[in-house]
């Protein structure tokens, strides 16, 4: 049995004061998500602060994203190992703020995404099309081609432990879910891409979807045999949305 995730990333959003008020909030209601892993994504500065936090609660946290590179003249990027050291558990690449406004390729992100498998860190890869995309029709080539482009180069067996997150481009921030029969179809493809692979490891792997989820309509997303729980972006800044949210997961 697959156990939900339920992840907040937190993008370019908080301030020490925030978060741990934010904090404070998501520990005042984690005994009652009893099923669902519970995990947040600050931007990186405030990692020591959130590991302070909670070190001693069952919720994880991690990075927003990590350089492809382990070390080196790349001003501003953050290196896997770096991430480790703050106990991050997961990072998240691939995410289509990081494609589409930072011009992060495929190559890139498969780069990203061997750079956290060496460091032990789990990544949570994004994939997901445009509203464009989805009316021409080409969702599947699309999500296809981004798992692909991973799968081929890194080997079905670095998947065992890691997280695919489905986040339809036009559903990130819009308040325009994908309905739960949409994304479940995206879920089931994303399966059974790696199924053709090895049907171990496709069975196992949380699939999250992200895209506008709230607390109204978590439930119905959660329900569908594919969907492992969310990726939460505005949400995930509500402690007490956050957290219907994850019980929602349960
Ligand atoms: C996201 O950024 O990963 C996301 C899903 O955002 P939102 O929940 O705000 O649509």
């Amino acid at each position: 049995m697959r156990q939900p995730l339920v992840a907040g990333n937190w993008k370019l959003n908080g301030s020490k004061q925030s978060i741990s008020q934010l904090l404070e909030g998501i520990l005042g209601g984690i005994q009652d998500v009893k099923k669902a892993e519970v995990a947040v994504c600050p931007p990186s500065v405030y990692l020591q602060q959130v590991t302070d936090i909670l070190k001693d609660s069952p919720v994880q946290w991690g990075g927003q994203n990590v350089s492809e590179h382990a070390s080196g003249a790349y001003t501003g990027e953050v290196a896997a190992a770096m991430l480790v050291e703050f106990g991050c558990k997961y990072t998240i690449i691939g995410h289509s703020e990081r494609r589409a406004i930072f011009g992060e390729t495929d190559e890139q992100i498969v780069q990203k995404f061997a750079a956290l498998k060496k460091a032990g860190i789990v990544p949570i890869l994004c994939v997901g099309e445009l509203l464009e995309e989805r009316e021409a029709g080409k969702t599947e080539v699309v999500v296809g081609r981004q798992i692909d482009a991973v799968l081929n180069v890194a080997g079905i067996e670095q998947f065992e432990n890691a997280v695919i997150a489905y986040e339809p481009v036009w559903a990130i921030g819009t308040g325009m879910t994908a309905t739960p029969a949409q994304a479940q179809d995206v879920h089931a493809f994303i399966r059974q891409r790696l199924a053709e692979k090895d049907s171990k490891i496709a069975d196992g792997i949380q699939i999250l979807y992200g895209g506008s989820v709230k607390p109204d309509n978590a439930e119905e997303l959660f329900a569908q045999t594919d969907i492992d729980g969310g990726l939460i972006g505005g949400a995930s800044l509500d402690a007490a949305g956050f957290m219907s949210i994850c019980r929602a997961a349960n």
